[in-house]
């Protein structure tokens, strides 16, 4: 795959360059839109970037999130995998392992891509006016993170609630920041209270309830083997700390089957 990383201020020049290859080639302007994003279609494939954040331009047709800085130094990286692989006693020329520091590279790029965006960002479009303080809450939003005291991941379900004091967010979008803490080194106890912190921040709620539970690898393969063990992580704030009965009732839907 291929990534050509943007930087905002070429991209403006880099729209009128892909204007002019318009005349001659068969690449088409799909969607100019928002100051700085645009879909740009080949006949057999799809590039689609938004530049807002530096983001990314993928001529494999799927939206991908990258880091930029990942992407500059993957040269080092793909060496380091080498060397990685050198030092455990494996032999990189195999052939299994030929394109291996290439792919690991291109992972590294993508499971961190989360440093480049802000997650506030993915919210601030998304937020509207409401009226009465019932309480909201998303269920089972999935989560792949990586453990930064081993770089191995860990994985599981997010479940936010809070309840509104006028404001609130398109619901499909809490998982989009979700996923921008989730793509940077972690540890659950922390991702838990950025999402409480950001929702607590955007929408300065009656309060805010964010519970996690979390799969880890660097638990189940190391030591201990503890393979089942799953870690459940919480941030409470606003009435969703002080007051017992609004807790009870968040964890209480928490609790409830799926449909
Ligand atoms: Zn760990």
């Amino acid at each position: 795959m291929q990534v050509f990383v943007v930087e905002k201020a070429h991209y403006m020049s880099l729209f009128f360059v892909m204007r002019f290859i318009r005349i001659f080639t068969d690449l088409t302007i799909v969607r100019p839109s928002a100051p700085f994003s645009c879909i740009i279609r080949h006949p057999d494939k799809l590039f689609w970037f938004a530049v807002n954040h530096q983001l990314y331009f993928d001529l494999d047709g799927e939206r991908r999130i990258v880091n930029h800085k990942a992407k500059q130094y993957q040269a080092e990286i793909q060496q380091l995998t080498e060397t990685l692989l050198n030092h455990i006693g494996e032999d990189p020329n195999r052939e299994g392992l030929q394109r291996t520091p290439e792919r690991v590279a291109d992972m590294w790029a993508e499971v961190t891509g989360g440093y480049d965006v802000s997650p506030d960002e993915c919210l601030k479009d998304a937020v509207f006016e409401i009226e009465g303080d019932s309480m909201l809450v998303v269920k089972d939003i999935e989560f792949y993170s990586l453990c930064e005291h081993h770089l191995l991941p860990f994985f599981g379900k997010i479940h936010v609630g809070y309840i509104p004091k006028g404001k609130a967010v398109g619901l499909g979008k809490i998982p989009q920041a979700i996923d921008m803490f989730a793509r940077r080194l972690q540890i659950q106890e922390r991702l838990t209270e950025e999402v409480a912190s950001l929702l607590e921040q955007i929408l300065q709620p009656r309060g805010v309830g964010v519970v996690a539970e979390g799969f880890h690898l660097c638990l189940a393969m190391r030591g201990m083997q503890n393979q089942g063990a799953r870690l459940i992580t919480s941030a409470m704030r606003g009435s969703f700390r002080s007051d017992e009965k609004t807790r009870g009732e968040f964890l209480q839907l928490l609790e409830k089957g799926t449909l």
